[in-house]
C-alpha cells in the first residue's frame, strides 16, 4: 500500500463520515468521565478538515498541516490541540515526499504522537488516545499494514477500560473513572479503523 494526498484525502473523508455516525456514541462516552463534548467537538473539526481546499501539487506534509491548522481552530477542548498536534508533526516528519510506504506513514505518525505526548504530558496507561495512538503508530512503523495497526488500537482502545484517568478532565474523577472507555481513546481507533479501510 502506498500513501500519497490521494489516500489521505479519502482517509479524512472517511473518518468526518464515521465521526457523524458515532458523534452521539462518543458524546456519551465523554460524558460519562468528562463533559460530554467529545463527539461533537471532532466532527466539529472534520466538516472544516473535509472542506478545506485541494492543492493538488502541494505534497502531504502541506496537507497535514492544513489539517492541523483546521483542528486547532474548530475542535477546542483538550483533544483539539492535541490531534492539532498529531497531524502538525505528522506533517513536519513528511518533509518533501509525496508517496509514503506503511512502515514509513507509521515513523511520521510516531513523529506526530510524540508531539501529543510532549504536548499533553501524559504516558502509556494515563487513560488518554496515547493508549491508541502509540501501540497503533508503533504496529504501523514496524509492520507496515494499517490493518495491524488497527486492530492494536481497537485492543488499546479497550484496554482503557479499566484504568483509571490520569490526565484530562476524566482524572477529577479519581477511581470513578474506572470501568469506562476512554472517548479519545475511542476516537482515535475510528481513525485507524479508517486508515485501514483504505485500498490495498
Ligand atoms: P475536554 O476534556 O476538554 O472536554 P475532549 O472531550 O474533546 O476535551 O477530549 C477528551 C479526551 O482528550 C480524553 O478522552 C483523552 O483521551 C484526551 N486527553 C485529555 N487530556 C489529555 C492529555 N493530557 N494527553 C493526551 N490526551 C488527553
Ligand atoms: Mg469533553
Amino acid at each position: 500500500m502506498s500513501y500519497n494526498n490521494e489516500v489521505f484525502r479519502a482517509w479524512l473523508g472517511c473518518i468526518q463520515r464515521r465521526l457523524e455516525e458515532e458523534r452521539a456514541v462518543l458524546d456519551r462516552l465523554d460524558a460519562e468521565i468528562g463533559d460530554g463534548d467529545h463527539g461533537s467537538n471532532l466532527s466539529r473539526g472534520f466538516r472544516k478538515v473535509v472542506e478545506l481546499p485541494v492543492g493538488a501539487e502541494e505534497p502531504p506534509a502541506s496537507l497535514f498541516k492544513a489539517v492541523a491548522m483546521a483542528l486547532i481552530s474548530t475542535v477546542g477542548g483538550a483533544s483539539g490541540p492535541l490531534y492539532g498536534t498529531l497531524f502538525l508533526e505528522t506533517g513536519k516528519a513528511m518533509g518533501s515526499s509525496t508517496e509514503f510506504s506503511g512502515q514509513e506513514l507509521g515513523r511520521c505518525l510516531q513523529s506526530g504522537v510524540s508531539g501529543v505526548q510532549r504536548l499533553g504530558k501524559a504516558s502509556a496507561g494515563d487513560k488518554t488516545m496515547l493508549d491508541v495512538l502509540i501501540p497503533a503508530v508503533d504496529a504501523l512503523a514496524a509492520s507496515g499494514n494499517a490493518s495491524a495497526a488497527a486492530r492494536a488500537a481497537e485492543q488499546g482502545r479497550e484496554a482503557t477500560i479499566p484504568l483509571q484517568a490520569r490526565k484530562g478532565r476524566a482524572s477529577y474523577l479519581g477511581v470513578r473513572s474506572i470501568g469506562h472507555v476512554d472517548p479519545g481513546a475511542a476516537s482515535a481507533a475510528l481513525i485507524f479503523s479508517c486508515l485501514a479501510q483504505q485500498g490495498s
